[in-house]
């Protein structure tokens, strides 16, 4: 997903980047490549939850990617969280039942 968005200020952007690299270090969530080894490579925000159904910039679903890593996960919510999610529902089906 493009880091590109018109509510995100430069500010923002920078204070995010800082952040982050803090949580994660300064490599790709996905492929774990170092950016500083690779200068050219580019560094994107990336929405973890994709952002139509978590939107804003959250820094809880913000991670650093490099921009393959990034294209290659498009819009999809990542199979982690699916699980999560759904492990989240059939215990709340559960609570109810019993
Ligand atoms: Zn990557």
């Amino acid at each position: 997903m493009s880091a590109a968005r018109a509510d995100l200020s430069p500010q923002l952007r920078t204070f995010l980047h800082c952040r982050l690299r803090e949580l994660h270090g300064g490599r790709c969530f996905y492929c774990r490549r170092n950016f500083r080894r690779r200068p050219g490579r580019r560094k994107t925000l990336d929405h973890y939850v994709p952002h139509r159904i978590w939107p804003g910039w959250n820094v809880e679903n913000l991670v650093l990617a490099c921009e393959g890593c990034n294209l290659a996960k498009g819009d999809v919510l990542p199979w982690p969280l699916a699980w999560l999610l759904l492990a989240v529902f059939r215990r709340e089906n559960w609570g109810l039942t019993a």
